[in-house]
C-alpha cells in the first residue's frame, strides 16, 4: 500500500514536476504553493513530505511500508515540523495534537474548520513569531543519518510580518537537507524577500470531474457553481445538515428578483438566520450570482456588493435579522428599479 500521488487532483502533474527536480538534483530550499483553499495543496504537500522522509523509496514514490511512511499516516513523523495558524493563546504543542488528528483524517481541512476545532468558532488565527522561534530551536537538533526534514507552513498567508522577518534569516541560511513548504492562498501575503527564496507552484481550481471524483457522487449544478473549484467548499455544501441552508440561500436570491410569494422569501430569511456561519454561506452565494446567465453586469455588481457588505456586517455580530431584512429590501428595490419587468424572466433552476 503506497501513497500514490495520483489519488489527489493534479497528482500526476505534481509528481512529474517533482520528479524533474529530483532527477536534475535541483531540489529547492523552499516551495511556495499558491492557490485557493481546497484545491489540493495540502494533500500534495503531505505526499511530497512522505516521499522525502520515506527510508525505502526512490525519492519520487514513497514505499508506503516503512516506519517513516507509517508515521506520516498520523503526521507524527519527528522530521516533520507543522506550523498551522494559532490563536486564543493555545500553545503550539497542544494545538498540534488537534491539528495532526484532524488533518490526517481530512487533508482538505479548511481554515474555518480549523478555527472551529481550535477556538470553537470566533477568533483570529495567525502564524506568529513564537512558533517560528520554536522552529528555529527545532532546526538546531541533530539529525541522524543525514535524513531529510520538512517544515510545513499551512495557511502561510497568515504569517505575521514579524514571523516572516524572523523566518527570512532561517531560509537565507538554510540548514542542509531541510525543505520549507509554504502553502498560501495568496502570493503577495509573503514578503518579497521571502518569496524570492521560494520555487512557486500555482494550484488551479479543480475541475467538475475532479470535484466529483473526490466527492464520490455527482453534485448538483448549483453546488458545483458555489464550490468554485474548491473541494473544501463542496465538502461543506454536501454535508446533509447544510441542505436546508443552501436551499434557503437559493430561495432568498430568487426572492430578491421576484415579487410573488413573499412568504417563501420570509421563510428563507428565517432559515438563513439559523444557519451556522451565515457570512460564509452568503459569500458562496456570490458564485451563483456571478454565474447567472440572465442578470446584467450592473445587477450582478449590486447583488455581489450587497452580499459582501452583508457578510462583513454579520461578521461584526450586529443585529442579524435587522441586517438581513434591510439588505433584502434595499437590494430588492434597487434591482426592480433597474429592470421593472425582470420578474418571471429568471428561471427557477438557476439559483
Ligand atoms: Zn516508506
Amino acid at each position: 500500500m503506497g501513497v500514490a500521488w495520483e489519488q489527489w487532483p493534479g497528482g500526476a502533474l505534481w509528481k512529474s514536476r517533482w520528479e524533474e527536480l529530483v532527477k536534475a538534483d535541483r531540489l529547492p530550499v523552499a516551495f511556495l504553493w499558491v492557490g485557493p483553499e481546497g484545491v489540493g495543496k495540502t494533500p500534495i504537500a503531505i505526499t511530497l513530505t512522505q516521499t522525502l522522509l520515506c527510508t525505502e523509496g526512490d525519492g519520487v514514490l514513497p514505499c508506503g511500508q516503512c516506519g517513516a511512511c507509517a508515521a506520516m499516516l498520523t503526521l507524527s513523523h519527528p522530521h516533520l515540523f507543522l506550523l498551522p495558524p494559532l490563536g486564543g493563546g493555545k500553545p503550539l504543542e497542544e494545538a498540534l495534537v488537534l491539528f495532526r488528528e484532524r488533518l490526517s483524517k481530512d487533508p482538505f481541512l479548511s481554515l474555518v474548520e480549523w478555527e472551529e476545532v481550535l477556538l470553537g468558532g470566533k477568533g483570529t488565527l495567525s502564524i506568529g513569531v513564537e512558533a517560528v522561534r520554536k522552529l528555529q530551536s527545532w532546526l538546531t537538533l541533530a539529525v541522524p543519518d543525514r535524513r531529510w526534514r520538512v517544515v510545513l507552513f499551512w495557511q502561510a498567508q497568515l504569517l505575521t510580518r514579524q514571523a516572516a522577518n524572523a523566518l527570512l534569516k532561517v531560509v537565507e541560511e538554510p540548514p542542509e537537507k531541510t525543505l520549507f513548504l509554504f502553502l498560501s492562498t495568496r502570493l503577495e501575503a509573503l514578503p518579497a524577500t521571502l518569496r524570492s527564496r521560494c520555487v512557486v507552484w500555482r494550484f488551479p481550481p479543480l475541475s467538475a470531474q475532479q470535484l466529483q471524483a473526490l466527492a464520490g457522487q455527482p453534485p448538483s449544478a448549483p453546488l458545483l457553481t458555489m464550490a468554485e473549484g474548491r473541494y473544501s467548499r463542496l465538502k461543506r455544501l454536501l454535508a446533509p445538515e447544510q441542505e436546508p441552508y443552501v436551499q434557503a440561500l437559493r430561495d432568498w436570491l430568487r426572492g430578491l428578483f421576484r415579487l410573488e410569494d413573499p412568504s417563501r422569501l420570509r421563510a428563507a430569511i428565517e432559515t438563513l438566520l439559523t444557519a451556522p456561519r451565515l457570512p460564509e454561506l452568503l459569500l458562496m452565494g456570490i458564485s451563483l450570482v456571478r454565474a447567472h446567465p440572465e442578470l446584467s453586469l450592473a445587477q450582478k455588481t449590486w447583488t455581489i456588493e450587497a452580499l459582501l457588505h452583508l457578510a462583513d456586517e454579520l461578521e461584526a455580530h450586529l443585529n442579524p435579522p435587522l441586517l438581513l431584512w434591510e439588505a433584502t429590501l434595499r437590494l430588492q428595490a434597487r434591482l426592480r428599479e433597474s429592470h421593472p419587468t425582470l420578474e418571471g424572466l429568471l428561471h427557477e433552476a438557476v439559483f
